[in-house]
């Protein structure tokens, strides 16, 4: 392979070519450089141009191959990405070594997966390409989810730990899906290979003085965009009772229908139970199971009122009771079920899971905020099944020169 490419001296393009900066680069030789490759080390004598005017060196070759400003080809790159996506940097370079014979240490992938994680998060700021809507009713949930940072990243940060400080920051995720399938019941299921991703490190507040909507809102926007989600004939969207979800969905979707998800609805109820009768009694499951068929029925004072039983003394059942209140019209699941609505279907608390959790939250890890972004924008981009157009578009800009 090096030798038929060393051979193949068609990047000769003469005595002299044009510079970017006007002048004449000249021909100043064939000069070498070690490349990784699939193929393992590569050894690749190129014809080498140098511009006196401005300074710069000019190889046509490392263009037309994609090997401009890196050392790594381009399918070696696009490995690591996806290796990168799914599992630990150390775990991608066991990986890369055992399946695809390259060495490439743990630091590499880092750096490499980084490198395209910000590329993709760039190429999904700037191209929206919308789609017709999947389904007549489109389902679009948020959530956030805090991930490890490192200590340097959060100087300053107030947070939850006793003293004030933090050791996380919230990940906001926003998620589209279609839920047209029905299950045994007749119970709507989202649709497989409907779901796409996309979060990021990013606030969701936005003051009536700002001439923009927040940086998430701008990503919940475009998503939606994306995916037809504006455009649906039915809108919905779920989250859990957090305010700045509704605040949101109240002035980016105005007109589509909230729901609390009930997944999270529950899991609230639960915690209460917890508190008020502790840790696996059987007095705390039967309150619990109560007030979750309740909600399931419909029942929102009656679940009003078992809190309010106990929101003076605990502290979780008052903050429940104020959740319900707040969220109460978001909360009619009988009438949501009988229009024939995904109330619960846990892909947003999966989402975070799937998207967020197995691969950032994991034992051992602290993030700082550019790299978590940067590994999140391409985790997103590969489940969402969105990898091979980045691709073609990234290595289309690479050899056109412009990337
Ligand atoms: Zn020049």
């Amino acid at each position: 392979m090096e030798r038929r490419l060393n051979t193949d001296r068609s990047d000769y393009a003469g005595a002299a070519l044009r510079c970017a900066c006007g002048q004449m680069a000249r021909y100043a030789g064939r000069r070498a450089k070690g490349f990784d490759s699939v193929l393992g080390k590569l050894r690749l004598e190129r014809a080498y141009y140098h511009c006196a005017s401005c300074g710069t060196g000019h190889l046509p070759r490392d263009r037309a191959l994609g090997l401009e400003g890196s050392s790594l080809s381009p399918a070696l790159t696009r490995m690591i990405g996806v290796v990168g996506a799914l599992v630990s940097f150390a775990e991608g370079s066991e990986l890369m070594g055992e399946l695809a014979g390259v060495p490439v240490d743990a630091k590499q992938v880092e750096r490499t997966a980084e490198a395209l994680g910000r590329e993709i998060a760039q190429d999904e700021r700037d191209v929206v390409e919308p789609e017709p809507p999947g389904a007549p009713t489109m389902y679009l949930g948020m959530d956030g989810t805090g991930i490890p940072m490192r200590a340097s990243e959060l100087a300053g940060r107030a947070g939850k730990q006793p003293d004030g400080s933090s050791k996380t920051r919230e990940v906001k995720l926003c998620t589209v899906w279609t839920a047209e399938a029905r299950d045994d019941e007749g119970a709507p299921v989202r649709d497989s290979g409907s779901v796409t991703y996309s979060a990021a490190i990013e606030s969701a507040a936005s003051r009536d003085t700002d001439e923009q909507p927040s940086d998430f809102a701008q990503r919940v926007d475009r998503e939606g965009r994306r995916r037809g989600f504006d455009q649906a004939e039915r809108r919905v969207v779920l989250g859990d009772g957090a305010v700045w979800i509704w605040n949101l969905a109240d002035e980016q979707f105005p007109g589509a229908i909230q729901i609390v998800d009930l997944y999270h609805a529950k899991g609230h109820l639960w915690d209460v139970a917890k508190a008020i009768y502790g840790a696996g009694s059987d007095l705390g499951e039967q309150w619990a199971k109560q007030r979750r068929e309740e909600l399931d029925e419909g029942k929102i004072d009656a679940v009003h009122a078992a809190l309010q039983v106990h929101a003076q003394a605990n502290h979780e059942a008052r903050k429940c009771l104020d959740y319900v209140t707040r969220n109460q019209l978001r909360m009619r699941y009988p009438e949501f079920r009988a229009q024939g609505l995904c109330v619960s279907s846990g892909v947003v608390e999966a989402g975070c899971k799937v998207a967020i959790g197995t691969r950032l939250k994991r034992a051992g890890m602290h993030w700082t905020a550019a790299g978590a972004d940067a590994i999140i924008a391409l985790r997103c981009c590969k489940l969402s099944g969105r990898f091979e157009d980045f691709w073609e578009r990234y290595s289309s800009a690479a050899i056109a020169g412009t990337g």
